[in-house]
């Protein structure tokens, strides 16, 4: 059963462990990944600022060169986030944007150690065809997804609520709801921080082995 106490993670210790540009270079497939992703600008860097105290991880994944790459961060031996960049420039060729979603796919599809998918998204502008696409293979490949409607701080808080319903209506009509959950964040504001490190600390937890047969 799922533990609905988990521990509290902190993730003020979080360090770049490493940056694989495919599956094959990723670090071991075991213990416990959670993955980030969102379309260029949508505020993914903030919120993993916000979430780890720390700036120059964020800064890693916008080295140039290192955009197209997997970054993987290491919250404990078993635990790590991962930033898998998004894209949205029109300079990034078609060919490119078709080779990265290949690898995005194959890294959502076969990553045993991925518990689930933080999905960011500008409140102002949800739903595009990224994070469609990404809603598609996560809940085809019965992978949890969370949604964080980011730059809530830009709405009111009536027409941030209505924009976080019309989402989940949106995603209910598509069949795309099972498994996601959808919240208001704010990396500025901290608004939503305390929800997403609680969603992270569920899907983080290690089983404990079972205790051995006699
Ligand atoms: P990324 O490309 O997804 O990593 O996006 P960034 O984190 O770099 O953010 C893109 C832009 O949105 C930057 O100018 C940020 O300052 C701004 N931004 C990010 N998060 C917030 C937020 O919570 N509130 C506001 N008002 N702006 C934000």
């Amino acid at each position: 059963m799922a533990d609905s106490n988990p521990e509290r993670i902190n993730f003020r210790d979080v360090q770049f462990l490493t940056s694989a540009p495919t599956l094959d270079e990723c670090p071991e497939d075991s213990g416990a990944e959670v993955a980030f992703a969102g379309r260029s600008n949508a505020g993914k860097s903030s919120a993993i600022n916000a979430l780890t105290g720390n700036k120059k991880l964020a800064r890693t994944s916008k080295t140039p060169g290192r955009t197209q790459l997997i970054n993987f961060f290491r919250i404990s031996d078993q635990q790590r986030l991962v930033d898998l960049p998004g894209y949205g420039y029109a300079k990034v060729a078609r060919s490119m944007k078709d080779e990265w979603q290949r690898h995005l796919a194959f890294y959502l599809e076969h990553r045993e150690c991925l518990r689930g998918l933080v999905l960011l998204m500008d409140i102002r502008q949800p739903l595009k065809e990224f994070d469609q696409q990404m809603l598609t293979w996560a809940v085809s490949g019965g992978l949890p997804a969370h949604i964080l409607l980011t730059k809530a701080d830009k709405l009111k808080n009536g027409p941030a609520n209505n924009t976080r319903f019309a989402v989940e209506k949106a995603l209910r009509e598509q069949g795309l709801d099972t498994g996601v959950s959808v919240q208001i964040f704010s990396s500025t504001k901290k608004t939503g921080l305390d929800k997403l490190e609680r969603k992270l600390g569920e899907w983080l937890a290690l089983e404990e082995s079972p205790p051995e047969a006699d």
